[in-house]
């Protein structure tokens, strides 16, 4: 009877866990205090189960520098950005990965909290050939690695959850085509979704969605799932993508998504509680 009480309590136990996993998409862009946002995830990691997919701009823009290799940006005929990542650029975005991925890993090892790289769990797609505006003229790119992804296997990344570990994911999709790179943003909530996440929490480097960016006195704290679509039209660039990853990963039954701000002291925290633009 006690063995059976004992199976049942661990097997509670781990539904309840998997029902209660928070994921934190950590911004790659300057302004963000990586250090900060980890030293409080390490602390929120101790009470429930946290995965980690994380953005690389800055470290990109950094080896781009380093290497002489130019960052060029593609502009679809309808005006979506992307970064162009052709072959050379795709070997560095990889790199970069890894050097983040490492960072991340080291910083929760200093706060006490296991954490592992988890690479392959994103599958995506790329286009053979994409049109894009250079010059004024539509040109077709036939060697862009970037891609769309096209669904999230959580078994690895719940295979590092049950054995205590913080999975940390980077915007890498696996491909026949090879590596592609992938929005963070999107990539947080396909993996939110594909784990049945309660939470997810988008760390960024303003205070979340403002009806008039860039009046920080105009921020968004509450965005009911019916209303998103008003919601994009506030959002403008880049900001689109984590209004559409909101959107994605309500759909895919993730309870809450939080657009925060990654400057500020207990980020992780502080979203939790409320702070920053709220969809559910
Ligand atoms: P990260 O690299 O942290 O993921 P992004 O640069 O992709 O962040 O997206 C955040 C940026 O979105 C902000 O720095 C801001 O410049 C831009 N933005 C555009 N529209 C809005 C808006 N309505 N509210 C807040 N930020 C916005």
């Amino acid at each position: 009877m006690t063995v059976m009480l004992d199976a049942m309590d661990t097997a509670r136990r781990a539904s309840t866990n998997v029902l209660d996993v928070l994921v934190v998409k950590i911004g790659g862009g300057a302004g963000l205090d990586l250090e900060r946002c980890l030293a409080d995830l390490a602390q929120v990691a101790r009470q429930r189960p946290v995965v980690i997919v994380h953005g690389v701009s800055d470290t990109m823009n950094r080896l781009c520098a380093e290497r002489g290799v130019p960052v060029r940006t593609l502009t679809s005929p309808s005006g979506h950005e992307s970064r162009y990542t052709d072959p050379a650029t795709r070997d560095l975005f990889v790199e970069a990965t890894g050097l983040v991925g490492a960072q991340i890993v080291r910083a929760l090892a200093a706060h006490g909290v296991r954490a592992a790289v988890v690479s392959g769990a994103i599958h995506g797609a790329r286009k053979a050939a994409i049109r894009a505006v250079v010059n004024g003229r539509v040109v077709m790119i036939r060697d862009d690695y970037s891609g769309t992804i096209t669904h999230t296997d959580p078994a690895p990344i719940r295979d590092a959850l049950a054995q205590g570990l913080v999975p940390v994911v980077a915007p890498l999709a696996t491909s026949p085509d090879g590596w592609l790179n992938v929005d963070g943003d999107r990539a947080s909530a396909s993996v939110a979704a594909a784990l049945g996440a309660a939470d997810l929490v988008i760390l960024s480097n303003v205070r979340g969605l403002y009806r008039r960016y860039p009046d920080e006195s105009s921020l968004i704290d509450h965005v009911p799932a019916a209303q998103i679509e008003t919601a994009l039209d506030a959002a403008q660039g880049r900001m689109k993508r984590k209004v559409l990853g909101a959107q994605e990963a309500l759909r895919g039954g993730v309870r809450r998504v939080i657009v925060a701000d990654g400057r500020a002291p207990q980020p992780v925290s502080a979203a939790l509680n409320g702070a920053g633009t709220v969809f559910c």
